[in-house]
């Protein structure tokens, strides 16, 4: 902790604040361990301020009348505003989480596009009208917006993940108390200032820091509450689902995953090689639908692994900020231990290390929380390595001899949230596809996706969707009204 008093990072009721205990929290860039800022760490004070901000803003109806289009075109000048400061955007975001600058400036054209999505679907939002075969009859549905929002996000795509929730949260007209990752603070803080540049009225959208310890019960135990938007780790979620059940505030949970990529023998050789590498290796593994699981057809296994061992092997990982490097470090020296604590259970249960599973010792890498691309052969599905989610390089190999088989060990994981088929064999690619239970399935491709098409697990892995049209119905209320227009009496009771 530093002594230092640092600018105000709280955005309370459209007043940036500092922490009224005080508290602070030094920001430290995992590729050399330095501290690259120093912020607010908040208190219960802190949120209870904010959720009380978040809530008079909504029950004052200049925001809940305002046009959907006018709400749709602050989005638009957000997405503006990120086009404009998108260079210094990624550099923040790469000296906070440690990915590289290539993979910053994709988190924003992203968010872009999320921001330009909701800003057209809200737009064309119409009310259902129902037909109860009476013609004095009106019946209409409408969407409202849900109320007073807590949006919880992790530190592996801090301004991605806040993005998917606030977008549709301010075009559904909700106000909203954002909380970024205590690890990773940095970019969420950026995007509220472009919010606030954008127009959105005091009080809509307000800013939290710090961590769970700190500030999650008041955000979320919290009768004031509607709506709790979460992503991260399911011990969390769930938790946070069960202070909030009292309450009956709405729970949307994004979770982990355990992510299996099945290749089929007769699957594109270099495609599916580059695929399964980029896949769990991208972000040095911290991505919910890392494809971490590899399930290979037996009669190619041993060549396909040594060809994805040859290229892992080649990976340059380094400083996110240098451009040589493909991939960053991990996000902290802790998550390193609790990586690394990986490769020993993959050892002890068994499993085969084919490549990596030791930290780097070059003198470059001294400083910073660096871990290789790891693989490990001839894994179960008993291993709890197979099983657990690591958030980190290492790849798992399981082999499968039937269709049937694949499909069993793709859904053989309490989690549900994506999965790859590669297949020359489109009606098998199709049957397995239909088969598998995760919330995206990727045929001949992975780890793609569009603001248009939801994004969500099964099973353990969640319970909402994001993006998408139920990416804006999540921060909606659904309301039927019932206009008769010839009013006259019933006749039930007769007296
Ligand atoms: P985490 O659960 O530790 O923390 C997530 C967020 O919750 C942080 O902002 C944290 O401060 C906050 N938090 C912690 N305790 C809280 C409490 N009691 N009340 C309220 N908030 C609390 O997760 P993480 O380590 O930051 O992120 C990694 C996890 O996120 C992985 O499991 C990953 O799979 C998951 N994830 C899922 C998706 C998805 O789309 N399903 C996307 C990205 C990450």
């Amino acid at each position: 902790m530093s002594n230092d008093r640092p600018e105000p990072i709280l955005f309370i009721d459209g007043q940036w604040r500092n922490a009224i205990g005080g508290g602070t929290r030094d920001i430290i860039n995992p590729a050399d361990g330095s501290v690259v800022a120093v912020v607010d760490e908040a208190g219960a004070d802190d949120a209870l301020a904010a959720v009380a901000a978040a809530k008079k803003a909504f029950d004052d109806p200049a925001w809940r009348a305002t046009p959907i289009a006018e709400r749709a075109a602050i989005c638009d000048r957000i997405a503006d505003f990120l086009e404009r400061d998108r260079d210094e955007i990624a550099r923040i975001e790469t000296l906070d989480t440690g990915k590289t600058l290539k993979e910053s400036h994709i988190d924003i054209d992203d968010v872009v596009s999320v921001f330009r999505f909701y800003a057209n679907l809200g737009a064309v939002e119409a009310d259902r009208l129902v037909d109860v075969g009476d013609p004095t009859i009106v019946s209409r549905v409408v969407r409202e917006p849900i109320g007073v929002c807590v949006l919880i996000a992790p530190w592996n795509y801090p301004l991605l993940q806040i993005v998917w929730k606030i977008a549709p949260a301010l075009v559904a007209g909700c106000t909203m108390v954002c909380k970024p990752s205590e690890v990773t603070p940095l970019s969420t803080i950026k995007l509220v200032r472009l919010i606030e540049e954008a127009g959105a009225p005091a009080g809509v959208v307000n800013l939290i820091q710090g961590s769970g310890a700190a500030v999650g019960d008041a955000l979320t135990d919290n009768p004031d509450v509607d709506m709790i938007s979460f992503t991260g780790g399911a011990p969390t979620g769930t938790r946070i689902a069960k202070v909030a059940a009292p309450h009956v505030s709405r729970v949307a949970l994004e979770l982990g995953g355990k992510n299996p990529h099945i290749v089929f023998a007769d699957a594109d050789w270099d495609a599916a090689v580059d695929a399964v590498v980029t896949g769990v290796f991208l972000h040095s593994g911290q991505v919910c639908s890392s494809g971490t699981r590899l399930i290979v057809e037996d009669s190619i296994a041993d060549d396909f692994v040594a060809a994805v061992s040859g290229r892992a092997q080649r990976i340059r990982f380094g400083d996110g900020l240098d451009p040589a490097s493909e991939t960053g470090p991990l996000v902290s020296q802790s998550h390193r231990d609790k990586v690394e604590s990986y490769v020993a259970l993959g050892i002890s249960e068994g499993a085969t290390l084919v490549t990596g599973g030791e930290r780097p010792t070059d003198e470059q890498f001294a400083d910073g929380s660096y871990f290789p691309p790891t693989i490990f052969d001839h894994c179960n599905r008993e291993m709890r390595l197979v099983q657990e989610e690591t958030f980190g390089p290492i790849l798992t190999v399981e082999r499968f001899t039937t269709e049937a088989e694949a499909i069993a060990l793709g859904n053989d994981t309490s989690f549900g949230l994506a999965a790859g088929v590669r297949t020359a064999n489109t009606a098998r690619a199709e049957r397995v596809a239909r088969a598998l239970r995760h919330g995206t399935v990727w045929v001949n491709d992975f780890g793609v996706y569009t603001a248009a098409a939801e994004w969500g697990g099964f099973g353990k892995s969640g319970n909402g969707r994001e993006l998408g049209p139920t990416g804006l119905a999540e921060y909606q209320e659904t309301k039927h009204i019932w206009t008769n227009t010839a009013p006259k009496e019933v006749g039930w009771f007769t007296a």
